[in-house]
């Protein structure tokens, strides 16, 4: 499938949020995709670590991860 013009749809996203006794915690945001015609699937992985919440960060939806 090397010349398939990919035609990706949103399949799922995560967000992590990595919290630390010491530091700023990491907010992760992870977009997948696939191809409707290959079904190869992708990652848009976004990540900020920040005293302040992104705004592509969606809290309700998010999993807290222990470092
Ligand atoms: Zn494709």
């Amino acid at each position: 499938m090397a010349d398939c013009k990919h035609d990706y749809v949103h399949l799922d996203t995560q967000y992590l949020y990595y919290s630390r006794s010491f530091g700023n915690p990491t907010y992760k945001r992870i977009d997948r995709f696939y191809c409707t015609k290959c079904c190869e699937q992708k990652e848009v992985v976004k990540s900020e670590c920040d005293c302040y919440q992104p705004e592509w960060f969606d809290s309700k939806n998010s999993r807290t991860v222990r470092d």
